[in-house]
């Protein structure tokens, strides 16, 4: 039988599994980030007990997907300064001696829906999450959307809403979408952790403005036939009937879009669509 592996890589943790060709997990390990090489390490002692076929990876970025170029599969900008500018997949491959498939964390996130999850039997998607950053991915055609840049479309922006004083926290943008409507964006503008202001509808209301502003873009332009929506902020379950309602009002109409309990919607995978991304990207070239 074959066995392929897979990755999702993050800021703060690394998870790795083991995969059959039929997608089951059948060993899995997470590790904390640390520096690369303490970290490919690691990554290197856990593979190799196996004979991979391929392997698929979804990592945090920005990461360099343009094959033309020389830093093809680098890490580039990332705040994580150890991380930045360190060839990631050429060295997964130099190490492992196999082929390794990668994308966005986000990316790989919509595939992993569109494979076992929510978007099951679809081909097109889109998974945002709103965590510590906000970033989507988008499936669409059957193809993952990324060519020479992948998309950022965490940093879209968005009208601000005429009460809102707060000056955003994007470093680049300021008040961009993730600069307004981040977890931490959210926390420096109530001064509260988000578990701690679940009780504030305010800070749902403005929240949920914001990122239907966002979806609605992403709608025009992506088309997608499902939106999942995930991170930590989304813990806060109130937002999705908010996010529907001010969607359905911003959009007022233009568009024909399915029942929108049915179309914007929780992960089907938990914490696991990453992870099932990553799997699915290793059997597409293996
Ligand atoms: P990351 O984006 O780092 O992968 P998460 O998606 O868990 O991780 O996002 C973490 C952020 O989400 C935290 O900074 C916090 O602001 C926010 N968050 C986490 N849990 C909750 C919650 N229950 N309610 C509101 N916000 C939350
Ligand atoms: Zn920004």
């Amino acid at each position: 039988m074959k066995h392929y592996g897979a990755i999702e890589a993050g800021g703060t943790k690394f998870v790795c599994a083991v995969g059959t060709e039929k997608g089951e997990i059948i060993d899995r390990l997470t590790i904390p980030t640390e520096t690369p090489e303490e970290t490919i390490g690691k990554l290197t002692d856990f593979f190799s007990k196996y004979q991979l076929t391929s392997m698929g990876v979804g990592s945090f970025g920005p990461i360099s997907v343009a094959k033309n170029k020389e830093d093809y599969g680098y890490i580039t900008n990332t705040p994580k300064l150890a991380w930045k500018g360190y060839p990631f997949i050429p060295e997964l491959e130099k190490r492992l001696g196999i082929p390794v498939s990668f994308t966005t964390d986000v990316n790989a996130a919509a595939l992993g829906e569109l494979t076992k999850g929510e978007a099951q039997g679809l081909e097109s998607c889109l998974y945002i999450t709103v965590g510590t950053g906000i970033g989507a991915g988008a499936i669409v055609g059957g193809r993952l959307v990324q060519s020479t840049l992948h998309p950022e479309m965490g940093h879209l922006l968005i009208r601000r809403h005429p009460q809102d004083t707060f000056e955003g926290i994007c470093p680049y943008h300021k008040d961009c979408l993730e600069g307004m409507a981040s977890g931490p964006a959210l926390e420096k503008r109530w001064g509260k952790k988000g578990k701690d202001l679940a009780e504030n509808e305010e800070v749902w209301e403005l929240e949920a403005d914001y990122l239907a502003q966002a979806l609605m873009q992403y709608i025009l332009i992506l088309c997608p036939e499902k939106i999942i929506m995930g991170g930590g902020v989304m813990k806060q379950q109130q937002l999705f009937p908010l996010i529907r309602k001010k969607l359905a009002e911003y959009l007022n109409g233009y568009v024909d879009l399915p029942d929108l309990e049915e179309y914007i919607v929780p992960p089907g995978l938990g914490d696991d669509q990453g992870i099932t991304g990553a799997l699915a990207l290793a059997h597409s070239i293996g």
